[in-house]
């Protein structure tokens, strides 16, 4: 599997054709001390990633891949005898102190192993950043960026070498491990994604959504718990590529404190969200390594605002694919739970990695929107079609909404219910999804911005219903589908609507 041509290894390819793996740190060639070392040259046909366990709710866990072409894979990955038996002898040459050697059998794990962060994290403390070079040369960058793979700026600058000698597809391969890198080298990462969109079609198709990481002291505990974020991030752009074509690219992965908050999803994202305010463009997300506890509640896996830009997910101790994070990006594009018993990654539980096609049809509405200050007025009204974005709700709401309703209706119109008896009705009814309100809500905005206002009133009472009318937003709603049937008598007649 290693050719040794001297020094000179093929780099890896991560990104968008997620069949082939992610990073591949092709071959490395350390090339020091003159004896051209590790071969290598990757490309295994690992899929890029999936995840694991379940939303927000009961707590077991599974995995995912949205994409069907992508087998279901452990989301933490376990060793194969043969990589064992490589980093078992990686690590004795690094004891003895030969770096050539222990640069050779790890080039050998992530050649079979292309997300394997540990050995990725020992590979880029090896081979460090690139020095500056006073001839430079195609060759020159060439030969810098593969003694240094984990230097986005030389692999940027390498790429311009093999553009020149008309290497493309390579020189893709190495543009797409910079922005696998983007963390490292923000503005080397832009430059790669401009450079990409120009060479490749592909590229071109998708969008690029720039991630702010912050990253708790449990998952920080682990060596290469950097590699890991990168590759979980990956694996979530490929596992939703086939609904959202979007790159997901981790350009920040800060530390954050997570401390003796109470060990709960919703407690950890406002301390968040109270912490960090957004500002810069971009999704903001908390990764936490604690674990659900082992009692009977119900702790949840996963949070995300809904059409927001936040989220927050626990992940497992290694794990390169979350099933949990994938199902949370989808609701900041507007994805709502499914009912219970259907097979999809918008099931809270279950395990199921593809996507239902109601589903598909709203995240794909809206796949364009932004991620900046402000709300939807200004992240995604401006960027959608607002006909076809209704019609996928009104898809996807009719049977869920619907069946929901009628059981609020009949508890609210029951006179022999008591209130206690009304609330747990209606409790029952909207447990499922507290996205169901917000979505209610959404519509009803839309609606609104379509001119539907004899619709956007409905949709304003009955998000007021799901929220619980003596909560504040349940307040706000019915405040709004007043304000708006105030108006409209005010007006003339309704239109017809
Ligand atoms: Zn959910």
């Amino acid at each position: 599997m290693s050719t040794r041509s001297e020094g000179v290894f093929e780099i890896f390819r991560p990104a968008i054709d997620f069949r082939i793996s992610v990073l591949l740190c092709a071959a490395l060639a350390l090339a020091c001390g003159g004896r051209p070392v590790a071969p290598v040259s990757v490309k295994s046909s690992a899929p890029v990633n999936p995840p694991v366990a379940t939303v927000e709710t009961e707590a077991p866990e599974a995995e995912v891949a949205l994409d069907s072409r992508a087998a279901p894979e452990p989301e933490v990955p376990i060793d194969s005898a043969i990589v064992t038996e490589l980093l078992r002898l990686a690590e004795n040459e690094r004891r003895t102190g030969d770096i050539e050697a222990e640069y050779g059998y790890l080039a050998e794990v992530i050649e079979l192993d292309s997300s394997h962060s540990r050995a990725h994290a020992r590979l880029a403390e090896i081979t460090g950043p690139a020095p500056a070079i006073p001839f430079a040369t195609p060759d020159a960058l060439v030969s810098r960026a593969l003694r240094h793979p984990y230097d986005p700026k030389a692999l940027v600058a390498a790429a311009g070498g093999l553009v020149a000698r008309g290497e493309t597809d390579r020189a893709i391969a190495f543009l797409e491990r910079a922005v696998w890198l983007a963390d490292l080298d923000p503005a080397a990462s832009l430059s790669a994604i401009r450079q990409l969109y120009a060479l490749s079609d592909e590229w071109r198709e998708h969008r690029i959504v720039p991630v702010h990481l912050y990253v708790d002291e449990l998952i920080r505990m682990q060596p290469d718990w950097r590699f890991q974020m990168r590759n979980l991030w990956l694996s979530a752009s490929a596992m939703l590529d086939s609904a959202l074509e979007t790159r997901f690219v981790p350009i920040a992965i800060l530390p954050f404190e997570i401390g003796d908050a109470p060990n709960d999803l919703d407690s950890i994202h406002e301390a968040f969200l109270a912490e960090a305010r957004p500002s810069a463009e971009g999704l903001y997300a908390v990764m936490t390594g604690r674990r659900v506890p082992d009692d009977d509640a119900v702790y949840k896996k996963g949070v995300a605002e809904f059409i927001g830009r936040s989220l927050a997910v626990r992940i497992a101790p290694g794990a390169v694919r979350s099933r949990v994070l994938a199902h949370e990006i989808l609701h900041l594009y507007g994805a709502i739970h499914v009912l219970e018993g259907v097979d999809t990654l918008m099931n809270p539980t279950g395990d199921a990695l593809a996507l239902d096609a109601p589903n598909i049809r709203i995240v794909r509405a809206l796949r364009g929107r932004e991620f900046g200050s402000g709300g939807i007025e200004q992240n995604v009204i401006p960027y959608i079609d607002l006909g076809v974005t209704i019609a996928a709700y009104r898809a996807a709401l009719s049977v869920n909404l619907s069946l929901r309703e009628t059981e609020i209706d009949e508890a609210m119109r029951s006179s022999e219910s008591s209130s206690d008896q009304v609330a747990y009705r209606v409790h029952k009814a909207t447990y499922l999804d507290a996205h169901l309100a917000d979505a209610a809500w959404l519509v009803a905005s839309l609606m609104l911005e379509d001119g539907q206002r004899v619709e956007a009133i409905r949709l304003f009472d009955l998000a007021s219903q799901l929220y619980g009318r003596l909560t504040p937003r349940g307040r706000e709603s019915a405040d709004r589908a007043r304000a708006l049937r105030e108006s409209m008598g005010a007006a003339s007649p309704p239109a017809i609507e």
